[in-house]
């Protein structure tokens, strides 16, 4: 499409999202973390650690220091899900000043499908051929007299905020939409959802991209510890309580003291006989030789030593 900027990314048919500006980075959210933690971290591993703590502990504000600055094209049925995330600072094209421009979004044949039995909002299933070309057919035969209409209510005089009440949904809008990171993942947590609906999704997508680029440290610990980290409730706890081998927990422990042992050698290699020892003072119970026949192994991988400990203390919790 000749109406999109060279540097934008194309949503759906005439749509786009294109990063306008951005301030800071994973660099603004250490930095700021560090007015609450003191002189803190120093290395780029470091800066690493320090976001996946704040994000692990829901430590959010230091997010908040980073800022994206969009400008989007995308159908007014999209807007108004978009607009539902009241955190950022919009400014719309406005149909009451400028006139409707003639953009209206039809959806692919392989995005028309039946509405979902399972989900209430969802779709789901193969529509026939024929089926697809009609839904086609009628969003053009409705956009194209929707038009008409409106430009002769225009060419009329007829004011424009009034004139474009006529028009429907699928006519596309345009905004600039800034936000602050820590809104901005939450948004695509939400709309680049499998349960989102797929026009925004692909906007929500597109944005990810740059999210990616600005604070890949951060967008690696959102996905790792909100996308794909897993809360239990009370009632699924006491389950797992209940069901639990309290064997099954100590094997897992044991992994985790291993893991700490391991991480802490990586980080301050020790001499081999201190290895032992402190395999034991984080609270290892294994025999010497079965520990040095599984150190041997080569199995064992280095982690982070508070998320260890953390994830040690989650075990306990739920051990009887
Ligand atoms: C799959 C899906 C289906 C949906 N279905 C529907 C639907 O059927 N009907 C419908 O109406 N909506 C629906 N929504 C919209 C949904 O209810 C939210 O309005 C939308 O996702 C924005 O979420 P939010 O309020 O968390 O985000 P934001 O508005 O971006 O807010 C971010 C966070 O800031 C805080 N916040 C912002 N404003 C306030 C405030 N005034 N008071 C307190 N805290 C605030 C909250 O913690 C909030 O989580 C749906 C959303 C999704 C993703």
């Amino acid at each position: 499409m000749s109406n999109i900027p060279k540097d934008a990314i194309q949503c759906l048919d005439k749509g786009f999202v294109r990063l306008v500006d951005s301030m800071g980075g994973d660099e603004a959210i250490v930095q700021a973390a560090r007015v609450s933690y003191g002189k803190g971290t120093t290395k780029l591993s470091q800066d690493r650690g320090l976001i996946r703590y704040l994000m692990r502990h829901r430590h959010t504000t230091p997010f908040e220091m980073v800022e994206f600055k969009f400008h989007c094209k995308m159908p007014i049925f999209v807007a108004r899900q978009w607009v539902r995330h009241r955190t950022a600072n919009i400014n719309e094209y406005s149909l009451r000043y400028s006139e409707a421009r003639d953009e209206f979004y039809y959806p692919d044949p392989e995005h028309i499908q039946f509405q979902s039995a399972l989900n209430k909002q969802g779709r789901m299933g193969d529509v026939s051929d024929e089926l697809k070309q009609k839904v086609r057919e009628y969003f053009r035969e409705i956009s194209d007299r929707s038009f008409e209409i409106y430009s002769e209510l225009n060419d009329a005089g007829v004011a424009r905020e009034l004139a474009r009440a006529i028009l429907p949904v699928n006519l596309y809008t345009e905004w600039y939409w800034k936000n602050d990171l820590h809104n901005l993942l939450h948004f695509v947590g939400l709309r680049s959802d499998s349960h989102a609906q797929y026009e925004i999704r692909v906007f929500s997508d597109a944005m990810a991209e740059s999210v990616k680029a600005v604070a890949p440290f951060a967008w690696e610990a959102y996905q790792d510890y909100v996308i794909s980290g897993l809360r239990f409730s009370r009632i699924e706890q006491s389950l797992l309580e209940q069901n639990l081998p309290v064997r099954v927990i100590d094997d897992i422990l044991e992994d985790i003291i291993y893991q700490i042992t391991a991480t802490l050698h990586h980080n301050k290699p020790r001499k081999e006989n201190e290895l032992y020892p402190l395999y034991q003072k984080q609270g290892g119970n294994d025999a010497e030789a079965d520990f040095m026949l599984k150190w041997d192994s080569g199995e064992i991988e280095t982690s982070n030593v508070r998320e260890l400990r953390e994830f040690k203390e989650k075990l306990l919790t739920i051990k009887k």
